[in-house]
């Protein structure tokens, strides 16, 4: 079997770049290790509830991400969040308080002390930081904004987006946008006034005004149409073993796990796999990199879904969700209130409630048995939104490697990728660990990746006809 290109991975990654690779008229095919794709997406409808047990939704930042949905057919089936979402709640003193959303919200807010306030005036004064200083995010809000806004906005945040410990992640890879505010406005605030400006013109929408999105059957239904337009483009249960270049004809070879007769040739290849499995896949070209990507953290995170058909006590379920501090000492990171967000997640009288626990701060905690974490959750969100009653289902999934951790160090590992795509002509590394690790990141970085291997192609076709 001989191919333009093969995709490594199932995941959101990989589907788009297949789909895209595919409508341009290249002959691909995309290998999945697993019997279903989607990689960390899947959702399901289990007793008149509708689960995700990975992404919930994700941010329309870009109009790349609208027209890429619109594109594959699932204009219609989008969803957008319900107004309500727009509230966020955070744990401060085993109250949930309101993320101020403007500037009269954040002087009345009790989310944040006077000193706090005060200190935040100082912000457009201080210095970047030296070029050659590369920080965390913890050094770098402590040093423009001061602890308590670390604490009580940036590490609940943190963890909300990466399970991440900002005392290890890297500020300009983990959120290089707001690490380019300082470098191009020397101020967060003004970056934060100028910036708006630019992005307008770049038709790109800030992430706090995003529109949060999702489909009527959950975020699998994305997975779904692109399964269905690539056909039979896509094999499921193919494990990439191991590939190598053969010289004489100047393609890759693939082997695929437990199929030791079975080998696809290809002109070039796309990883979209973890950092971890990439990093084994090349290690026979560069072992160098292969112990670079083997660096990246990946932490456990455990999804726990409780349904009620009708919530008898419970406060008033009237945003997105809570996110807890790390100094707040509770047993879960934070939960999502999928029934508020998207329509068909629980019965109208009901509510559907998506935890996570453990990530970088409390990874033990998603070592106990199922019957131990469902209590734990239970009596954390009976104590935080005085929910009373037994769940009429509980779901968890556990995500034992979730979400690659962008941190100290992150660039210079970004930088050997590079230079190795340069060495290495038809191969492509990509996936969640580079360029974002939103859906709608890989979606738009899908673009750019498809755009490399069709130039790429349609220069070896050539040669290969010479
Ligand atoms: C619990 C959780 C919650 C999240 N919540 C959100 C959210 O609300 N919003 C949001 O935007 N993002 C969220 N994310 C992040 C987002 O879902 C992911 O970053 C994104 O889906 C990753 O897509 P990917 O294709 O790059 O990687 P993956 O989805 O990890 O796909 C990689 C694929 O490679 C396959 N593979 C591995 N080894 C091999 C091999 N040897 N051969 C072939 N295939 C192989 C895997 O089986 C997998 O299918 C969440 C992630 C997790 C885990």
């Amino acid at each position: 079997m001989q191919k333009d290109c093969i995709i490594i991975g199932g995941g959101i990654s990989g589907l788009a770049t297949a789909y895209r690779l595919k409508k341009a008229g290249l002959n691909v095919l995309l290998l999945e290790k697993k019997d279903q794709p989607g990689g960390a997406i899947r959702s399901e409808v289990c007793d008149d509830f509708l689960i995700d047990y990975g992404p919930n939704s994700t941010l329309e930042t870009s109009p790349k991400i609208r027209d890429f949905v619109d594109e594959i057919g699932l204009k219609d089936r989008r969803v957008y969040a319900s107004d309500s979402a727009k509230n966020r709640y955070i744990l401060r003193g085993g109250q949930l308080l309101a993320l101020p959303m403007s500037p009269p919200k954040f002087l009345a807010t009790k989310l944040f002390s006077w000193q706090a306030k005060l200190r935040l005036f100082a912000e457009p004064f201080i210095k970047p930081a030296p070029e050659d200083k590369e920080e965390t995010i913890s050094q770098f809000v402590t040093r423009r904004l001061g602890r308590e806004f670390l604490d009580y906005a940036i590490n609940p945040f943190v963890a909300g987006v990466y399970a991440g410990d900002p005392d290890r992640l890297s500020v300009r890879s983990a959120v290089a946008k707001i690490y380019a505010l300082e470098k191009k406005y020397g101020s967060l605030i003004k970056g934060a006034f100028r910036g708006a400006k630019e992005r307008k013109k770049r038709a790109e929408v800030d992430k706090t005004k995003a529109q949060l999105f999702s489909f009527q059957n959950g975020m699998q239904e994305l997975v779904d149409a692109l399964v269905k337009l690539l056909g039979d483009a896509v094999k499921m249960n193919a494990a990439v073993a191991s590939l190598k270049k053969n010289p004489s004809s100047d393609l890759y070879e693939i082997e695929l796990a437990g199929s030791e007769n079975e080998m696809v040739q290809t002109k070039s290849i796309v990883f979209t796999s973890p950092a971890f499995v990439t990093a084994d896949l090349i290690k026979n070209l560069d072992g160098d990199l292969t112990k670079s990507l083997n660096k990246i953290t990946y932490p456990p995170v455990t999804m726990a879904f409780l349904g009620y058909k009708k919530t008898e006590q419970c406060r008033d379920l009237d945003g997105f969700g809570f996110l807890i501090p790390k100094v707040e000492n509770r047993k879960i990171l934070g939960n999502i209130w999928s029934s508020t967000l998207f329509p068909n997640r629980a019965p109208v009288a009901g509510a559907a409630l998506t935890t996570f626990v453990g990530g970088m701060r409390q990874p033990e905690l998603t070592e106990q048995s199922d019957a131990d974490l469902a209590e734990m959750v239970q009596s954390e969100l009976r104590d935080i939104l005085g929910l009373q009653g037994t769940p009429d289902i509980i779901k968890i999934k556990r995500w034992r490697r979730a979400i690659p951790q962008y941190e100290l160090g992150h660039q210079a590992i970004l930088d050997k990728v590079e230079s190795f795509e340069r060495r290495h002509p038809g191969l492509f590394i990509s996936g969640n660990f580079r360029d974002g690790i939103s859906v709608g990141d890989c979606i738009v970085n899908s673009e750019k990746v498809a755009n490399n291997v069709f130039e790429e192609i349609k220069h070896k076709t050539i040669s290969l006809v010479e």
